[in-house]
């Protein structure tokens, strides 16, 4: 479905990240692993990659710093010549309630979740124009769509990916490109892993489906939107919640 593209997965050393590019290399991309710190995460997902027959890079990488994007953008195509599918995941939360949060808090989760999604895709915006073709992926959240007490900095990010993704689809449109959101709800990974078994519990009563989401539901959506299949959508928020949000 994926081979001979080329994808930069952002944030991609575990969590949803990991998932994704793990999905994406499954089905043929050769894939881009951008971690910020942890390079130990990034070398265990390209082993995991390369182990199953595919192909994957790591390239080390803060994309709240407008040239380092550059940097992690630039590899792709220094190392695999092309670039054609963006995933913006790479996130962080500070959450505390208003009255608590410092500047500090609200500057680095938006430099991060939402400035990082500008400066990823304002480079690699570059390469997939000449080319006529990409496929940009921007993980945003439904706090973006609903709001939560203690995620202020947070929810605005997510909501200000929103309203990035439906103008750059309708910017890049006619040259070929898409760009989508994808909304997920609550998903195990290590940053929900902080929440108590009550919370959780709480959480759930507002899932139809009754079970917290897997990193897996959310790159499934990402491969699915990655793909030719779906060459006739963008500038959408679709999400993986199971059924939280509606
Ligand atoms: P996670 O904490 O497991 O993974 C986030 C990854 O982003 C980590 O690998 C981290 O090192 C990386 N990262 C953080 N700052 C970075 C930076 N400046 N430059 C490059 N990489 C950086 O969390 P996750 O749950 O896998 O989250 C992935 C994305 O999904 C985030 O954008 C998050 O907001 C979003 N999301 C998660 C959930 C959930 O329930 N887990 C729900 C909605 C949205």
């Amino acid at each position: 479905m994926l081979t001979g593209k080329v994808a930069v997965v952002t944030g991609a050393g575990r969590g949803i990240g990991r998932a994704i590019a793990v999905k994406l290399a499954q089905l043929g991309a050769s894939i881009v692993i951008n971690y910020r710190s942890s390079a130990k995460e990034a070398e265990d997902v390209v082993s995991e990659i390369r182990n199953c027959g595919g192909k994957a890079e790591m390239v080390q990488g803060d994309v709240s710093s407008f040239d380092e994007a550059e940097k992690v953008i630039k590899f792709a195509v220094e190392n695999f010549g092309r670039l054609d599918i963006l995933v913006n995941n790479a996130g962080i939360t500070k959450d505390t309630l208003l009255l608590r949060m410092k500047e500090d808090d609200f500057s680095k989760v938006l430099d991060i979740n939402l400035k990082g999604v500008f400066n990823c895709t304002k480079h690699a915006s570059n390469i997939m124009l000449k080319q006529k073709s990409g496929r940009i992926i921007n993980i945003s959240s439904v706090i973006g769509l609903i709001g939560n007490a203690g995620q202020a900095n947070y929810a605005a990010a997510k909501a200000g990916i929103i309203g990035f993704t439906k103008s750059v689809a309708k910017e890049l449109g006619t040259r070929g490109i898409t760009a989508n959101a994808i909304a997920p709800g609550f998903i195990t990974t290590d940053m929900t892993e902080v929440l108590s078994d009550k919370v959780k519990e709480k959480l759930l009563e507002n899932v139809p489906l009754k079970r917290l989401g897997s990193p897996e539901d959310v790159a499934n959506l990402a491969a699915f939107l990655a793909s030719e299949n779906a060459s006739y959508i963008t500038g959408q928020v679709i999400n993986v919640d199971g059924g939280m949000v509606m």
